[in-house]
């Protein structure tokens, strides 16, 4: 608790009292720890890409090793995928501070679902087949509504990325899009490795991983989920998962109509 307290007078200006204010700065303190966490976890993953960099470079700069070229290129080509890594993590970074801003306002307009699914779907076609994973998309006829484009395409970039990560080859990830009386229901579902059920409540969290070396090899910042949910909740919306170990994930968001 903080305290604070103040005396307060009478007309003659006679001691008549004290009004004391105790605050309770649990919370505040959670918020607190929570922002330390966060820099401390930011800073790790800023660490370990320019670590391994710089180690790369050095060694390159080193003339006995500029000599064999088959060595040089990997290393060059190590340096070159740490290097997207950290522009993918500061790209994620920036767009979490975004959303994360107390002003930060959404922009509605109509929404046409295959628009959507037009521009996203040469991005992620050519992971599905980089991975051997067959796409599905089932939509109902026009499905329309309000909301931010960006923020939507977003939204459904990251969950079928993740789908098609954690799902092993051969495997099949499916988008759905259905109306419902008050809400467009998007589906993303996946036969992949599945999330224990522990792990459940804290993907949304940002940084947290179920299998942190896993996701470092997919290419995946920790971000992603994060980011998905408050788009989603900017929008008043939900979002919600189910999931079985190697069985497969399903996510299923829900916007208003308006
Ligand atoms: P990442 O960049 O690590 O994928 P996300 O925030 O997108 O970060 O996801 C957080 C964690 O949730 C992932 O590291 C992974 O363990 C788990 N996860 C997310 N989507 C799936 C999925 N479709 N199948 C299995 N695990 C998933």
């Amino acid at each position: 608790f903080e305290i604070i307290g103040a005396p307060i007078f009478d007309e003659k200006n006679m001691l008549k009292g004290a009004v004391i204010v105790l605050y309770d700065i649990t919370e505040l303190k959670k918020l607190e720890a929570m922002r330390k966490d966060f820099v401390a976890n930011v800073s790790h993953e800023l660490k370990t890409p320019i670590t391994s960099i710089r180690g790369f470079a050095e060694t390159l700069l080193d003339d006995n090793n500029l000599h064999d070229v088959d060595t040089a290129k990997q290393f060059l080509s190590i340096i070159n995928e740490e290097s997207k890594r950290l522009q993918m993590l500061i790209q994620d970074l920036l767009s979490l501070s975004k959303l994360e801003k107390d002003d930060s306002k959404i922009e509605l307009a109509t929404v046409h679902f295959t628009e959507l699914v037009d521009e996203v779907m040469p991005v992620i076609n050519q992971q599905a087949e980089n991975n051997g994973i067959t796409l599905h998309v089932e939509s109902g006829e026009n499905i329309e509504f309000k909301a931010e484009h960006s923020g939507v395409k977003q939204v459904m970039i990251n969950l079928l990325v993740n789908a098609i990560s954690y799902t092993p080859k051969g495997g099949g990830v499916t988008l759905l899009a259905e109306e419902l009386e008050e809400y467009i229901h998007l589906q993303v579902s996946d036969t992949g490795i599945g999330i224990p059920k522990e792990s459940l409540p804290r993907i949304f969290e940002r940084f947290y991983r179920v299998d942190k070396a896993r996701s470092r090899n997919t290419g995946g910042t920790g971000l992603g989920l994060a980011i998905v949910k408050h788009i989603v909740e900017l929008h008043q919306g939900k979002i919600e998962v189910e999931s079985e170990v190697n069985v497969g994930t399903t996510f299923h968001v829900y916007f208003p109509k308006r």
